[in-house]
């Protein structure tokens, strides 16, 4: 299994494999010289030893001792004297020097070093009772090294099992967060948007967690509202239907009068346009709502705009007997903006004002400056909002009213933020129920060109 946890061993294992290797090359480097150093040492020590035997032990007793001090120092050597040569403990003759080194060695103050594996010989020359005698001596340093290496491969067992140990711990410490993760993920991937992890911790385990939380709530939020958008468009979509359709069917009877079928035609009408409407709304939010979404923005002139917005809207002010008051500077306002994107917004919020007041009331519309924006503000004396639907009146199908005795389906407020988000404008909105409400865009004076103009009449 390639899971995280067979690769953290993997990697621990090679790691340790590699930097004991290492280590073990160098020390072993370090321990042969520093071995070779001290067993020369006892080496040139044991032979000027056997030479003070020599000197001071009588010939007869000689060999004796010689052999004792071979037995209990665990040393070999050979002594050369006049052309004879006598060995004690088990010489290795492959070491021996030949007759020409031996005269060499008694003729010079030289010294002979030699090894063969893990045994390492030294002669020397020694004056006794004016005999010249060459003494070599031998030493098997095998148990020495065996020692050395048993006591590494000791400490490296016990690294490579504490270590491993240790290692398989923390890794179950990592790995453990990650796998849980990995479960909730897969309950995510399943429609589980209620799972949450835990974790108590200041790492990046802990801002990892942090992070999947915060999307398992917004996957949820998106959820809610996607469902509460279909139940929306379905009723929407419905209503106007269910009229449609009921009406065809009663049109069928030919005993209607003409006015029953003029009444019934308008309502048939009346819902058709409805769909429409509602239709061309929904595609417009679409659009509105795509990532790229390229606003055309040119220079226009935004009371001119108001002025034109106001015309058109004036039939439906006239039907009410409601004034549409106009107060802005002497001045023009050049801004820089999607031209017909902000007629729209306009006139969603006027025909919103005209729609939400009573017969003979007021519509004002204001263009004030501050000292850093511009406001355009719709005021009416309508029918005013609760301040929980204050709170909801951006939101797609919204509607305070909702026995929906007023025309509408409750997406032109939510295109109109649209707008004015992508132009990165304001918008906030000020009401009290049954005095009236103002709608206010706030249009930031670094938006717009600040070129300004004298009205022309
Ligand atoms: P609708 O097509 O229903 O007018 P909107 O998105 O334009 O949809 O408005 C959403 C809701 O906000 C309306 O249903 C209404 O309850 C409330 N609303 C909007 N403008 C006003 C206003 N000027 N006065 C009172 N209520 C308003």
């Amino acid at each position: 299994m390639k899971s995280i946890y067979s690769k953290l061993v993997i990697g621990f294992l090679l790691t340790s494999l590699l930097s004991f290797s290492i280590c073990c090359f160098f020390t072993i480097k370090s321990y042969n010289r520093d071995s070779d150093q001290l067993a020369l040492e006892e080496l040139e020590h044991s032979s000027d030893h056997i030479a003070d035997l020599i000197k001071l032990i009588d010939d007869k007793d000689q060999d004796k001792i010689l052999a004792d001090y071979s037995e209990t120092s665990e040393m070999s050597f050979t002594v050369t004297c006049e052309g004879q040569t006598k060995n004690y403990g088990h010489v290795n003759k492959k070491l021996i020097l030949k007759d020409d080194e031996l005269k060499t060695l008694a003729t010079s103050k030289d010294k002979s070093l030699r090894s063969e594996g893990i045994i390492s010989q030294y002669a020397k020359a020694f004056k006794i009772d004016n005999q010249t005698y060459v003494i070599t001596v031998q030493k098997d340093f095998s148990a020495t090294k065996d020692i050395f290496m048993k006591s590494y491969t000791s400490a490296a067992i016990i690294f490579m099992m504490t270590g491993s140990i240790v290692f398989l711990i923390v890794a179950d410490i990592i790995v453990k967060p990650i796998s849980r993760l990995t479960k909730v993920t897969d309950e995510l991937a399943k429609g589980n948007y209620k799972v949450r992890v835990n974790y108590e911790g200041k790492d990046e385990i802990s801002s990892l967690y942090a992070s999947f939380n915060q999307m398992a709530v917004r996957l949820a939020k998106q959820e809610t509202i996607r469902q509460q958008f279909i139940s929306d468009v379905s009723h929407e979509f419905q209503t106007p239907l269910t009229a449609i359709s009921g009406f065809a069917t009663i049109f069928k009877n030919e005993n209607l009068t003409d006015e029953q079928r003029q009444k019934y035609a308008d309502i048939i009408l009346f819902n058709s346009n409805r769909l429409s409407h509602l239709s061309k709304n929904m595609l417009q939010l679409t659009l509105l709502d795509g990532e790229d979404t390229a606003l055309d923005k040119t220079e226009f002139p935004l009371i001119e705009q108001l002025n034109r917005v106001i015309e058109m809207e004036d039939n439906a002010a006239l039907s009410k007997d409601i004034e549409i008051e106009f107060i802005h500077p002497k001045k023009e306002f050049i801004i820089e903006a999607d031209e017909s994107r902000m007629e729209q917004v306009w006139i969603n919020l006027l025909s919103n004002a005209i729609k939400y007041t009573n017969e003979h009331g007021v519509v004002t519309v204001e263009v004030r400056r501050t000292p850093t924006e511009l406001q355009v503000r719709f005021e009416d004396t309508g029918v005013g909002m609760s301040q929980d639907a204050i709170s909801h009146i951006f939101e797609r199908f919204y509607r305070q009213d909702k026995s929906r005795t007023i025309e509408g389906n409750g997406l032109g407020l939510s295109i109109v933020k649209r707008i004015i988000d992508l132009h990165h404008y304001k918008i906030d909105v000020e009401s009290q129920e049954d005095v009236g409400s103002v709608f206010t865009v706030y249009i930031p004076y670094e938006m717009f060109t600040g070129l300004t103009k004298k009205k022309k009449d």
